[in-house]
């Protein structure tokens, strides 16, 4: 047994791996060969939660076997690509943890390849000139019981190859002509009845500019592609299944350096969001959002920025697992993986949403102390910190109550209340402005208490977060709900933009931040104690202090 198939050995397997074992154990196909997979990004916009699980799935294979991945643009189609987008692939994946080293390519590199390889078919009689218009070919497609059909399918191959060529040096109009493979027209499998492999399409395109008139279809295209990479195991998602039949046909009847084979895997769809990248750029484009890296945004972008971390991506698309059937997996445990990460992961500091001002009145004006609380239970080797205290504290307004509620265990007058870390202290009452509003909330201190434990043992239920008032800073925070307030915004004839939640994006301005973050740069995570995940957003100054929230604390996913 190979050191490669003892190491996938050693974790649990998926049937892409048992299909890959299989290959390289003694008599298979790829016996003593290295694994050699491809991620085929189209840069026609940018990568999202979906795209990383194909990119875990085919580096990752690579990596199990000890084997390598290449990252290719699959730029054949000459409309939408874009140098933006590829930058930004690039640095998703590098983001994500894998590498391609120089083995970067383009599909595009591939066209004189490509345009042999139809030139070899027509030669062996299995690609022909056809003259149908599109709608004539949909018209001819038959049906189950009758096969399609098409007049020009028996020509000469002189004949074919002559106006191929002539094809290729841009006499005929778009739509006039196309190139097909001679394979089945009864076929029960419409992708094999006889498949246009290229058609005419003049527009320039982004690398070759317009050296070319003619441009291959996916299916003729990828297969080729593959082949010349000396790819052995072609990932994509189930979509291409039926056309796997085209895929194998292409790669037996060319003289292709390689055999690679297509496996196909289940595609990943989340709820409350939208999973494709022209629904995406719908989104950016009519301001839907701020931009792909918007917080909101499933993108691997806009999941950084909103504070997600590599590990808890992966950790995401692992545990998803890969199946055979196309599954919707709930938003709340993409938040469970990010939430487990950031809980062993983040400092924990304070931060008051939405301030009102404690007076402790029995606290002499003036004095500060300091306490040492440490930065994260989970991790002894981050330490401790300081933080200050003084007779003016910021709490949450939603701390306090003019009267007691049954089962509220925080401020109301009467009640004792722990500021977490700092003292107890009791609540004698507040103060109003003339709209009633609450403006100053009262309490003294009991200084026996100093670290937050009774000395007597008496029970305090509340314990609350605070702010230093003298000594802190200003923040603004960002919270976001679902993007979408319907599980399946895009599912049948529903158009999406009308269920757009409006309430997704709430910008809190007037927040108050413990010193202790001064100075910190992104990508940087922290707990704010009872709040949830929060993350230093990319437009944060020293001026202008500006955090996402991440995640609440609150675990929404349910286990099945
Ligand atoms: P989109 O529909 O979002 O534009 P796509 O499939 O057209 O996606 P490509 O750039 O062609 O996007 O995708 C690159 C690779 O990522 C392909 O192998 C594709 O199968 C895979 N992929 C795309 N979306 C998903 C998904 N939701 N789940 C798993 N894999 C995906
Ligand atoms: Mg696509």
């Amino acid at each position: 047994m190979s050191e490669e198939i003892k190491a996938a050995e050693n974790t649990g397997s998926n049937f892409i791996e048992n299909f890959i074992k299989e290959d390289i154990a003694e008599g298979g196909k790829y016996e003593g060969k290295k694994i050699h997979t491809r991620f085929p990004p189209e840069p026609n916009g940018y990568m999202h939660i979906g795209h990383a699980k194909a990119i875990c799935i085919d580096f990752g294979m690579a990596e199990k076997f000890g084997g390598i991945c290449n990252l290719r643009m699959d730029d054949t189609n000459p409309t939408k690509e874009d140098v933006e987008y590829i930058d930004a692939i690039k640095e998703d994946i590098s983001w994500l943890g894998f590498h391609w080293d120089d083995r970067f390519y383009f599909a595009s590199e591939y066209f004189e390849q490509m345009y042999e390889y139809a030139v070899e078919l027509i030669k062996k009689g299995l690609a022909y000139v056809c003259e149908l218009t599109p709608d004539e070919m949909r018209a001819n497609r038959g049906d189950l019981t009758t096969p399609a059909t098409s007049p020009y399918r028996d020509r000469p191959v002189e004949e074919s190859l002559d106006l191929f060529e002539r094809m290729k040096n841009g006499e005929f109009e778009e739509g006039s002509k196309t190139l097909r493979a001679k394979i089945d027209l009864a076929s029960g499998n419409f992708n094999m009845r006889d498949p246009v492999i290229y058609r005419i399409n003049k527009i320039p395109h982004h690398r070759t500019g317009t050296d070319w008139c003619i441009y291959p279809m996916y299916d003729f295209a990828h297969p080729i592609e593959d082949a010349i990479e000396g790819i052995t195991h072609s990932l994509c998602t189930l979509e291409f299944e039926a056309h796997r039949p085209l895929y194998d046909w292409v790669i037996d009847n060319i003289t292709a350096p390689a055999k690679p084979r297509q496996i196909e895997f289940a595609r990943l769809g989340i709820n409350n969001t939208v999973m494709s990248k022209r629904r995406l750029r719908l989104l950016v484009e009519e301001n839907h959002v701020n931009g792909w890296d918007d917080p909101r945004m499933p993108t691997l972008c806009g999941l950084r920025r909103r504070g997600y971390t590599p590990a808890s991506i992966r950790n995401f698309c692992e545990k998803i697992g890969v199946s055979k059937t196309n599954s919707v997996v709930e938003y709340s445990f993409l938040e469970h993986c990010l939430r487990d990460d950031l809980n062993m992961n983040a400092k924990r500091v304070m931060c008051v949403l939405e301030p009102v001002k404690l007076v402790i009145t029995n606290y002499p004006e003036g004095q500060t102390e300091t306490f040492e609380v440490e930065n994260n239970p989970n991790k002894e080797e981050d330490g401790m910190r300081t933080i200050t205290f003084g007779r003016e504290v910021w709490i949450e307004a939603n701390d306090f109550l003019e009267e007691k509620v049954k089962g509220y265990n925080r401020f109301y007058p009467g009640n004792e209340v722990r500021l977490k870390s700092a003292y107890i202290v009791k609540c004698t009452g507040c103060k109003k402005d003339e709209n009633g509003r609450v403006v100053e909330v009262y309490a003294e201190y009991d200084p026996e208490t100093r670290g937050g434990d009774t000395p007597d043992g008496r029970k305090v239920r509340g314990t609350v977060h605070w702010v230093n008032a003298a000594d802190c800073l200003d923040a603004e925070v960002r919270l976001y709900d679902n993007l979408f307030t319907d599980p399946e915004p895009d599912v049948g004839d529903k158009n999406f933009l009308d269920y757009i939640n409006p309430e997704s994006l709430k910008v809190l301005r007037n927040c108050k931040i413990e010193r202790s973050v001064e100075g910190a740069e992104m990508p940087m995570s922290y707990q704010f104690m009872r709040l949830g995940y929060f993350c230093i957003d990319k437009d944060s100054t020293a001026d202008n202090l500006i955090f996402n929230r991440s995640v609440s604390l609150k675990d929404g996913y349910k286990k099945k």
